[in-house]
């Protein structure tokens, strides 16, 4: 038999659907490969495997007795442990929230439960999301599959190096400022950040509320299209969840996996690229503009002037409203509890006590920036200075999008990164989202998809962004891209990644 953890999860659902496996078979085929793979990779904080199997023999149960089933039914999936799951541990890589059982499931969870897929378990991430290397995890580093001295990207890095080490064939992600499509581009895996406010935040550990969106993690553009379609759509328990129906995004990845581009424009973005850029990013990143010109598409360069300060009113906004939504970790309600050494035991000094020893010092920077540039007095000055840049580039993306369908741009300046280079470098580590931060900001959807290799032999992304709500143009461009990508190398990227276990 072909090995199950190969295959896309669309083909595995394909065989499930067809009686070929059963899911308990392909769930433990991933229990396997967790167990062969874990000690090199350290994707998951956590594997649920009791809970996974008993899910996949109900599915197998149910489709024996002939019910309708979700397409997706019986396909296993990784959930990024930022995402709080009602009975698992759900500890968003922190140290403050170790212990904690969540007593209920975020709404994407809720959904990935009815459709019956089977969940492995959590993956490591940076904590509270602040990252780009998962390096910030209270619980160890993750290796990158491609070279284990390397960085997987964060602060994803969990889900994107599971789904890349064939250890989950699909996986949720965040992306607050690139945490989905950075750690795709550097695993060679697909990413996909939503519209802001079309899957739904309920349940989320938030991080900056109104830049966090969920998404898929995937090994094909067709399996993100197949996830977002199950987590996406209206959520009464969001208030900022877009009640309209979400775009067919599956229709739209079948149809541009036929390879026919013609009459959509394709705008590369000027300050995307370029200076600052690898070598070898910047010419794959060329080189499959060429590949979109000849499926049929119009290529035209575009200018977004203020693209340049979104890395410096990211690091204004999203601190700021980090600082407010952790404040709420505070000894009292959720996890760790840590009384004074000596001293009256005061809420006040527990809450001291505990922060000091539960956050990490990433997070502790940003409380402190945040809470800096929220405070009266520089308020107008850093915060109120950064909304109206925010403005700014959301405007760019509008007169962007009036002479273009897509944009396009390398997904990250450059592949992954040794373990340990820029820990101490912060800016460095910052400067990494240059490409994907502009979307948050905008609320607009992105795609990575696996773009080759740069020179050093590692995984390079392409980025795809589209207007809010039109989602589908990103599953259109990506699918296009990734047929001929592969229909190049003579199969998917990840056939070239070294072995494992
Ligand atoms: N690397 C970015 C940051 O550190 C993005 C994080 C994210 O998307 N969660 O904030």
């Amino acid at each position: 038999m072909t090995d199950l953890t190969r295959l896309s999860a669309s083909a595995v659902a394909e065989k499930l659907r067809a009686g070929e496996v059963t899911s308990v078979e392909v769930t433990q085929a991933y229990l396997d490969r967790i167990a062969a793979v874990e000690p090199e990779i350290h994707a998951y904080l956590h594997v649920s495997a009791d809970d996974a199997l008993a899910t996949a023999r109900d599915v197998d149960a149910r489709r024996a007795a002939g019910e309708e089933l979700h397409p997706l039914a019986g396909v296993p999936i990784a959930v990024k442990d930022v995402v709080v799951t009602q009975g698992m541990p759900s500890t968003a890589g922190s140290k403050i929230l170790e212990g904690w059982i969540p007593p209920y499931d975020a709404t994407l969870v809720e959904r990935i439960r009815a459709a019956r897929m089977p969940i492995l378990g959590k993956t490591n991430m940076d904590e509270f999301a602040m990252g780009s290397s998962t390096e910030h995890s209270a619980y160890g580093n993750t290796h990158n599959p491609w070279d284990l001295d390397r960085i997987p990207g964060g602060s994803g890095g969990g889900s994107a190096a599971a789904v890349a080490a064939f250890a989950a064939p699909l996986a949720i992600g965040t992306d607050t400022g690139g945490s989905i499509r950075q750690p795709g581009a550097v695993t060679g895996t697909v990413g996909v950040k939503p519209t802001y406010g079309s899957v739904s935040r309920y349940g989320l550990i938030a991080l900056a509320s109104s830049l966090d969106q969920a998404g898929p993690v995937t090994r094909t553009v067709l399996d993100s299209a197949l996830l977002h379609e199950l987590i996406g759509g209206h959520d009464p328990r969001d208030s900022t969840s877009i009640p309209e129906p979400l775009p067919d995004v599956v229709a739209a990845a079948r149809q541009g996996a036929l390879g026919d581009l013609s009459g959509v424009r394709v705008g590369i973005v000027e300050q995307l690229q370029g200076e600052g850029y690898q070598p070898g990013v910047q010419a794959r990143f060329e080189e499959s503009v060429e590949l979109l010109k000849e499926a049929g598409a119009e290529v035209v360069q575009v200018s977004c002037p203020h693209f340049e300060y979104a890395l410096a009113a990211y690091y204004l906004i999203l601190p700021a409203e980090a600082s407010s939504n952790l404040a709420k970790f505070d000894g009292m309600r959720f996890g760790l509890r840590v009384e004074p050494e000596e001293g009256p035991v005061t809420a006040e000094r527990v809450m001291a006590a505990t922060r000091g020893a539960g956050f990490g010092d990433e997070v502790k920077r940003r409380i402190i920036l945040g809470t800096y540039a929220l405070s009266a007095g520089y308020y107008d000055a850093y915060y109120g200075s950064a909304q109206k840049v925010r403005t700014l580039i959301q405007r760019d993306f509008e007169a962007a999008f009036e002479q273009a369908d897509v944009l396009v741009s390398p997904t990250a300046p450059t592949t992954a990164f040794k373990l340990g280079e820029k820990l101490d470098d912060p800016l460095a580590m910052y400067l990494n989202d240059v490409a994907t931060i502009p979307a948050n900001l905008a609320g607009v959807p992105g795609i990575s998809v696996p773009n080759g290799l740069s020179d050093d032999n590692l995984p390079v992304g392409f980025q795809v962004l589209a207007p809010a709500k039109a989602d589908d143009r990103l599953y259109r461009v990506g699918a296009a891209l990734e047929a001929a990508l592969e229909a190049r190398w003579g199969g998917p990227l990840l056939d070239r990644a070294p072995e494992l276990g």
